[in-house]
């Protein structure tokens, strides 16, 4: 438009676009980041392709003017992929276009600048920056959880739904016993609203003594809804054979919907359905274990269960999580977290204190470290481990006897085709950790007042301050008082 329409020059309809422009990237998983065919862009927009291969020569001419004839670096940053078919990297031209490219975590945002953009981060220090997600305390405290926030109002006032920093003000009622009951009673509230909605909703019982054990988001192999199933059928498995090992009573919960053509995602999705179905038929087990599989996941559904949640699951590999926002949710509606150091959960560590998280399995540098030394899933295994036990249960069909093939292709994606998301390296960490949750659980005022510790740190955490960061360091506009 700025070419063709009102003729400015092209060094002016530059300057404008990279004025208006700024990128928030906000995934590092590879087929996320679009390529183009040039073949494709050539026939439905040819203008654009055009104008596309003008702003590249613009930029590998300045380039080689700055930095001589760098064949090898002009090949890496090209806005067109010349390996095999001929691609238009789409989020190299955003970072070209932009005058500002962020993150959504600090661990993201550093990690951006590390792998897919790091010959621009070295051209263009000052462009890359970080803006950590944030979530809306009106929906997901004041809306979603009326019990906590009477709770709240009652001892710190109401200005957290407009000031969420405001909840530090909690930190001198920390050890208060009468706060502590008061907040486990709202979690009791919650988890009553939840059990009475699976009943009318899902006719499963369920009691509101076991742990809530919660893990809701996309279905996607990354977030490893699979390893939480390692968990679950370990713990079936240790009810029935060992008696005695496990005492803590735990209701799992899943939900999340997978994109329509990914097909491992709606297996895992099957299997969590049908460990669903064995477990809850299974009258050995009583109230020890139950399963339970939410379908059509939404935010109103996410409204409904964040707030009746012991235990948040936020265990993707580390290094794959841009940031994530569940995580958020949960631990300002009360519940505590077991996680990897992915994503904003690193923050979320540095804001609650490490002894209030249940942090567990490989770090980014331990995962690449794994990576590059040439992973190998089966050396992790042998016959006699419980974590075969838990494959072979799998694969040989105890949760689908009517199919008992069914789930051969997980136990293959895990065992034989490389576990590209880690599981196997991750899961006596995290069966460790479950066991540290366990632990506390027994003692329902320290697993509170590490409840309501989470709740006090979680000011970083309101998209208000994320939303005034990007105002002040990205679109440079003032906040505006309104009359009235
Ligand atoms: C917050 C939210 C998400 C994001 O959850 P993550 O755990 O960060 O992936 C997804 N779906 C719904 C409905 C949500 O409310």
């Amino acid at each position: 438009m700025l070419l063709d329409e009102h003729h400015l020059p092209w060094a002016d309809a530059w300057t404008l676009c990279q004025g208006v422009f700024s990128y928030t990237n906000h995934t590092l998983m590879h087929e996320a980041l679009e390529t183009w065919p040039v073949e494709v862009l050539g026939r439905v927009l040819p203008r654009h392709l055009q104008i596309i291969f003008d702003i590249n020569a613009h930029f590998l001419t300045q380039l080689t003017q700055q930095h001589g004839p760098d064949i090898d670096l002009m090949r890496r940053v090209s806005l067109i992929d010349e390996t095999g078919e001929r691609r238009v990297r789409m989020a190299y031209l955003a970072v070209l276009a932009s005058h500002s490219v962020n993150g959504v975590s600090a661990l993201h945002s550093e990690l951006m600048q590390q792998s897919i953009f790091a010959d621009f981060a070295s051209l263009w220090p000052r462009r890359f920056n970080n803006k950590t997600n944030g979530i809306t305390p009106r929906r997901w405290l004041a809306m979603a959880n009326p019990a906590l926030s009477s709770v709240l109002d009652a001892r710190i006032g109401r200005d957290w739904r407009r000031d969420l920093s405001g909840l530090s003000a909690l930190q001198p009622h920390l050890d208060d016993p009468a706060l502590i009951a008061a907040i486990s009673q709202a979690k009791k509230v919650n988890k009553q609203r939840l059990a009475a909605w699976l009943q009318q909703n899902m006719a499963i019982s369920v009691s509101t003594e076991a742990l809530f054990d919660v893990q809701v988001k996309r279905i996607h192999e990354y977030k490893r809804q699979l390893l939480n199933v390692l968990h679950v059928v370990t713990r079936y498995l240790r009810i029935l054979e060992q008696p005695g090992a496990v005492t803590v009573p735990r209701v799992v919960i899943f939900s999340g919907k997978a994109a329509s053509a990914y097909h491992m995602a709606k297996l895992i999705i099957q299997l969590i359905n049908d460990v669903a179905k064995t477990v809850n038929a299974d009258t050995r087990v009583a109230d020890l274990l139950k399963v339970v599989f939410v379908p059509n996941y939404s935010v109103s559904l996410a409204e409904l269960i964040i707030p009746a949640a012991d235990l948040s699951e936020q265990i993707s590999t580390a290094g794959t999580e841009a940031s994530g926002t569940g995580n958020m949710k949960f631990a300002l509606n009360g519940a505590l977290t077991i996680g990897t150091l992915d994503g904003a959960n690193v923050e979320l560590q540095a804001n609650v204190g490490a002894e209030n998280i249940f942090i567990f399995g490989n770090t980014t540098a331990e995962v690449a470290a794994i990576r590059a030394a040439g992973y190998q899933p089966r050396a992790i295994l042998s016959r006699k481990t419980e974590l075969q036990r838990v494959l072979e249960a799998i694969r040989d069909g105890r949760f689908s006897p009517e199919e008992p093939g069914r789930y051969k292709a997980i136990y293959d994606v895990l065992v034989n085709w490389g576990d590209q998301y880690l599981l196997l390296a991750d899961y006596s960490s995290y069966i460790a950790a479950q066991e540290r949750v366990d632990a506390l659980y027994r003692t329902p005022d320290a697993w509170t007042r590490k409840a309501l510790r989470n709740v006090a740190g979680m000011g970083p955490f309101s998209s208000d301050r994320t939303i005034a960061e990007y105002a002040r360091d990205i679109w440079h506009v003032q906040p505006m008082t309104i009359a009235g």
